[in-house]
């Protein structure tokens, strides 16, 4: 009897699964729409969306970011990636970005859309403390020259803790509190979740479902597989635990994100 049970709760955690992947899939342009205020017609899809994922790190991209990626990419938006160092901590700097290329290759970024900085204030390094001011800079200066209207990054804790993320993070709200956003760019960023949620896999889609979000994009086999290929791109990277990681992460599947507080556009701080 409690086995019988079981199965059928097993059952119906799998369909309740699949119908947030299918309700997400159709709903996802409709929160997007919503979260940057405009208007995106059904046939032209997610054309308007003007999307700039920032990262630290060559595989930031398909650890972190994937199912975003893979999502943004299937809606026809623009995206972009800034990646704000080339990954030279063991000096591989330079097979690291050709890893980054192919990476995002597979994941739908093509070259010219990847910027990837080489700038001696921003080494990969998680014990270097980066230039909040310069790293705004940047970040900015990449914002107005494409006109994004959608910038995802990480959040306070960095989903790893990695200074670098967290860097990142700091810029950017910095960039938000200070009232230099333009109007209609929107600022996510990625939800940290607990060790034990982090390493549940698909399983855990459930559980970001019912948590509040901004914005909520998860991907199916399909997605999964891309997201482990393009990991598998970073071949230097592919130490045993990064193979778990691959196996188990939830963010293989899913990413939750929440808006960045924004003041309004040129505010005075005295
Ligand atoms: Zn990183």
């Amino acid at each position: 009897m409690s086995l019988y049970l079981a199965v059928l709760l097993a059952f119906f955690y799998f369909v309740c699964i699949r119908c947030i992947y299918s309700r997400n899939r159709r709903n996802l342009l409709k929160s997007i729409k919503h979260l940057i205020n405009a208007s995106l017609s059904s046939e032209t899809k997610g054309a308007g969306i003007r999307a700039l994922i920032v990262t630290a790190h060559p595989d930031d991209e398909c650890m972190f970011f994937a199912p975003t990626i893979i999502q943004l990419v299937a809606l026809n938006a623009n995206v972009h990636l800034l990646c704000l160092s080339q990954g030279n901590y063991y000096n591989q700097g330079a097979l690291r970005k050709q890893e980054l290329l192919r990476s995002c290759a597979l994941l739908g970024i093509p070259d010219f859309k990847i910027t990837i900085l080489d700038h001696r204030s921003f080494p990969d390094d998680p014990k270097a403390e980066w230039n909040i001011s310069l790293v705004s800079t940047v970040i900015m200066n990449h914002i107005e020259s494409h006109a994004f209207n959608l910038v995802l990054t990480f959040d306070g804790r960095g989903v790893s803790s990695h200074a670098n993320h967290i860097a990142i993070h700091k810029a950017v709200s910095h960039l938000a509190l200070t009232g230099q956003v333009p109007n209609d760019c929107c600022f996510l960023k990625l939800v940290t979740v607990g060790l034990f949620r982090k390493y549940m896999s698909f399983l855990e889609l459930p559980l970001s479902w019912l948590m509040p979000s901004s914005l909520f994009c998860c991907v199916g086999l399909h997605g999964y597989r891309l997201a482990k290929e393009a990991m598998f791109c970073h071949r230097t990277q592919l130490l045993w635990f990064r193979y778990l990681y691959v196996t188990f992460s939830r963010y293989m599947y899913v990413n939750t994100f929440q808006s960045i507080p924004q003041a309004p556009r040129n505010l005075k701080i005295y």
